[in-house]
């Protein structure tokens, strides 16, 4: 009988759910393929359940995702909920959603594909070959440490680390780069600040676990420069929220287009798998966003969520293969292109290429 699996799916606003729509697209192919079955549990987030409920993540999406296998999520927010109390947000209602389902690891590779080496702002020579996953801590340190205060005359915030999510963190990166090129450089700033001290003292630890991995350690302002110097040296990048937050931006423009990117948040429960992109409100409804961020966040979400390692290579070799033959949406479309595809035509050339 054929494996089963529950999917939560949150289209959101914007582009969402045009590239969503070319993600199922993909997921019922590969379903097909490898003789999985999908069932999909469709959510309100964002503005669009603001527009239907009034509140940017209803009950029901709470009480939804506990009962899936994963979420895939597109992408929420736009102009028009941009007035609204912070708290009714739409950005507030996915900051809920990662907290609610506990996904304190936020995995984002950062891989340069061959046919695209000219995309990039940096030389060919320096990006080519670049296959890089930063694994960020997601629900500690600085963003969310106490005490926390804007004063007249002056605020702070505290960057607090336990061992526990130091722990599990460094845990996730080696059990990643178990299955990569066994290598981890955990970024910190032992230099100047205790809590990255204590960071490092427990990454050493838990390295012991995993003797098969080489472990270095990098501050992260060399970190900075050498991911835009010399980024092949990197395999697993592994650090906190606020490094990772800055270091995983600065690594997605190795590739060329934020419309590549995919990411995955996991943590002990379901997994949330979502391109890095925003709803992008200025091509919105136009059909020319490009699907493949989002198509690579399936190819997570089956490699990562469901253990389904095949149907997430098909996917990704399908993508290799139709960049190959130059398919490109308008955002690489400068590059060595054969046709230039809008977003629904993307999606198809990915599904004919999945066999
Ligand atoms: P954005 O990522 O939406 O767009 C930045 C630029 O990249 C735009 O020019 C856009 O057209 C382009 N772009 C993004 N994705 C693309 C794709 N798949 N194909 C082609 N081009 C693409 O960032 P922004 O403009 O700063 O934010 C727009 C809205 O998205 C805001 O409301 C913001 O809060 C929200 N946002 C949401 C998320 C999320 O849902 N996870 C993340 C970031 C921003």
């Amino acid at each position: 009988m054929a494996k089963s699996y529950k999917i939560g799916i949150i289209r959101g606003d914007g582009i969402g759910p045009e590239i969503i729509t070319e993600a199922l697209k993909v997921l019922d192919k590969v379903g097909t393929v490898c003789d999985i079955a999908f069932e999909y549990n469709e959510m309100l987030l964002g503005g669009f359940a603001i527009d239907a409920t009034g509140v940017p993540f209803p009950s029901e999406t709470k009480e939804g995702v506990n009962s899936c296998d994963a979420v895939l999520f597109g992408a929420i927010g736009g102009p028009k909920w941009d007035n609204l109390e912070r708290h009714l947000r739409p950005e507030s209602g996915l900051l809920a959603l990662r907290s609610h389902m506990g996904t304190f690891a936020n995995l984002r590779p950062a891989v340069v594909y061959d046919e695209l080496v000219n995309a990039s702002t940096l030389k060919a020579e320096v990006v080519q070959g670049v296959d890089i996953m930063v694994v960020r801590e997601l629900t500690g340190g600085i963003y969310f440490g106490q005490p926390r205060e804007y004063l007249s005359d002056r605020a702070y915030n505290t960057m607090v680390y336990t061992k526990v999510e130091v722990e599990r963190i460094a845990r996730v990166a080696f059990e990643i780069a178990m299955k990569r090129d066994k290598r981890v450089c955990s970024v910190d700033k032992a230099n100047v600040l205790e809590v990255s001290q204590f960071w490092r003292d427990i990454v050493i630890e838990i390295a012991k676990e995993y003797p098969q991995v080489e472990l270095t350690h990098m501050y992260v302002d060399n970190a900075a420069m050498q991911l835009i110097r010399n980024p092949k040296q990197f395999d697993v990048i592994l650090t906190g929220n606020i490094f990772g937050d800055i270091l995983s931006d600065a690594a997605s423009m190795l590739s060329g287009s934020i419309g590549l990117l995919p990411s995955a948040s996991t943590g002990e429960g379901v997994g949330l798998y979502e391109p890095i992109h925003g709803s992008a409100p200025d091509i919105a409804g136009m059909g020319i966003a490009n699907p493949l961020a989002t198509i690579s966040s399936v190819a997570m979400m089956l490699k990562y969520a469901l253990g389904e390692i095949e149907a997430s290579q098909k996917i990704d070799n399908a993508i290799k293969q139709a960049l190959k033959e130059g398919y490109r949406t308008g955002d690489i479309g400068a590059y060595d292109a054969k046709e230039i595809c809008n977003c629904s035509k993307m999606g198809d050339v990915i599904v004919n290429l999945i066999n």
